[in-house]
C-alpha cells in the first residue's frame, strides 16, 4: 500500500547516505576512539569530524559538542549538571509552561528535590511572554531552559530576546535551549542566542536514533551526568557511539545543504497550501497558522467533534501516518500544555492532531491526505454520540 508518512516531528527516515556511513563504521572503523593504535584513531576521526561538521554549521567550536544518546540525555544532562555545579550560588530556576517531557519532568523533579521552580506562561500563540519571564528572574536564578522549536505546535521561540532579557539581568545564568525541532529546519545558532547550552537528537532530521548532541559553551561550568573512563573531556564517559556519530555528522552536514535547505524552504509553501486546504474543510480549525512564528514543517489542527485517535487510525487505515499531540506525549496521560497554551479546552485539545512534514514530502502527497480527510472526516462524524 502507498504510505504517506506527515509524523516527521516524532522521527524521520534515515537518510541513506547516514545508513552508509554508520555500516562503514560498523563494519570496517570499528576501532574504539580511545584505542591508540590506528584502528582507534579511525574511528576518532569520525568523532572529530562530526564535531567539525555540527560545530561548522552552528558557528561554534568542535571542542564544544558533547555527544551523547539524543536529547532526552543532552537536556538532562543540562539541566542537573547546571544546578549540581551551581546550586551554591541560588535555587531558582525557569523554564517554560509548554516545553518537552525531557526538560518539564527534570523540573518537576528538581521541584521535589526542593528548588524554586517558575514555568514561564506564554501568549496564545504559545510565545514566551517577556514580562512574565522577566518578572520571574531573581537574584536567586541560576538556570532557564527555553526550547527553540515547539514539537506539538511548531511554534518558534525569539531566542536572542530570551537570551539577551536573561544575560542582561544576570549574564552567570545558564541558558539552555532545546534546539530539538529546529535543527536541520532553521538556521540553529547558539552565539546569537547567548545560550549556554544547547541540544540536538539525529533522529529528527533523518540521522540515527540514539545519538545527539549537546553544545556547552567553552567555560561553562556544569557536572558531568555520568562518570567514568572519562571520554569526550570528562563530560561524558562511556565508549562513544561512532556510528551513532559518524551519522549524526553525515544527516547534520546533508540537513544544512543547499539543496535540503531549499526543500525546506519549499516546505513553508506547500504547508501554506495544505492549511488553507485543511481550514476549507467543515469544522476544522489549524492551530498553527502564521508563517513568522510557526516552523515550515508543523502544523496542528483541531477537528471538531472527532477523536484525534479516530482519526489517526482511520488515517492509517489509508496509509497516511501522523500524529494526535506529539508522540512523546502520548504516552503520558494528561492534557497537552502546549495546546492549552493556545488556549485549546480539553474536548478541543482531544480532537487535535499534528502533521510533521520533511524534506521528502512532497505537495501531492498532501493533496492526496487532503482529498482523503475530506471524506473521512464527515463519515466519522455521523457515528459521534451526541
Ligand atoms: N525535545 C523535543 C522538543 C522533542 O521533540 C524531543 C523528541 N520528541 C525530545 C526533546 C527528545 O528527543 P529524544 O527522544 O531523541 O531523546
Amino acid at each position: 500500500m502507498r504510505e504517506i508518512y506527515l509524523d516527521n516531528a516524532a522521527t524521520t527516515k534515515t537518510e541513506p547516505e547516514v545508513v552508509e556511513i554508520m555500516n562503514k563504521v560498523m563494519l570496517e572503523d570499528f576501532g574504539n576512539p580511545s584505542s591508540k593504535h590506528k584502528k582507534g584513531v579511525e574511528a576518532e576521526k569520525y568523532v572529530r569530524n562530526a564535531a567539525e561538521i555540527i560545530s561548522g554549521i552552528m558557528k561554534t567550536s568542535a571542542k564544544e559538542i558533547v555527544f551523547t544518546s539524543g536529547a532526552t540525555e543532552s537536556n538532562n544532562m543540562a539541566i542537573f549538571g547546571t544546578v549540581q555545579k551551581r546550586k551554591r550560588y541560588g535555587d531558582h530556576i525557569i523554564t517554560s509552561a509548554i516545553e518537552h517531557a525531557s526538560v518539564r519532568e527534570p523540573f518537576l523533579e528538581l521541584e521535589k528535590q526542593g528548588y524554586r521552580v517558575t514555568f514561564v506562561e506564554t501568549d496564545n500563540n504559545g510565545v514566551i511572554n517577556m514580562d512574565a519571564l522577566k518578572a520571574a528572574l531573581d537574584d536567586k536564578t541560576i538556570l532557564v531552559s527555553i526550547m527553540h522549536v515547539n514539537n506539538e505546535t511548531g511554534v518558534i521561540q525569539p531566542l536572542e530576546d530570551i537570551g539577551s532579557t536573561v544575560k542582561s539581568f544576570n549574564k552567570d545564568i545558564i541558558f539552555h535551549v532545546d534546539a530539538v525541532q529546529s535543527f536541520g529546519k532553521l538556521p540553529v545558532r547558539p552565539k546569537k542566542y547567548q545560550a549556554d547550552l544547547l541540544s540536538v537528537s539525529a533522529h529528527k532530521f533523518h540521522g540515527p536514533k540514539g545519538a545527539g548532541f549537546l553544545y556547552i559553551k567553552d567555560g561553562t561550568g556544569i557536572e558531568p551526568f555520568i562518570y567514568g573512563g572519562g571520554q569526550q573531556n570528562k563530560m561524558r564517559s562511556g565508549t562513544e557511539n561512532t556510528p551513532g556519530i559518524a551519522g549524526l555528522g553525515k544527516a547534520s552536514e546533508i540537513a544544512y545543504s543547499d539543496e535540503t535547505q531549499m526543500k525546506i524552504q519549499h516546505l513553508s509553501d506547500i504547508r501554506t497550501d495544505f492549511i488553507k486546504s485543511l481550514e476549507s474543510i467543515e469544522g476544522v480549525r489549524v492551530n498553527s497558522t502564521a508563517s513568522d512564528i510557526f516552523a515550515p514543517h508543523v502544523v496542528s489542527a483541531t477537528f471538531k467533534g472527532l477523536r484525534s485517535e479516530v482519526l489517526l487510525h482511520s488515517l492509517e487505515e489509508e496509509g497516511i501516518y501522523i500524529s494526535s499531540g506529539s508522540a512523546c506525549s502520548s504516552n503520558r496521560p494528561g492534557l497537552s500544555f502546549a495546546l492549552s497554551a493556545l488556549g485549546l479546552n480539553k474536548t478541543e485539545v482531544e480532537s487535535t492532531v499534528r502533521f510533521s512534514f520533511s524534506k521528502y514530502t512532497t505537495e501531492d502527497e498532501l493533496k492526496v491526505c487532503i482529498e482523503v480527510l475530506k471524506e473521512k472526516v464527515p463519515f466519522l462524524r455521523q457515528f459521534i454520540r451526541r
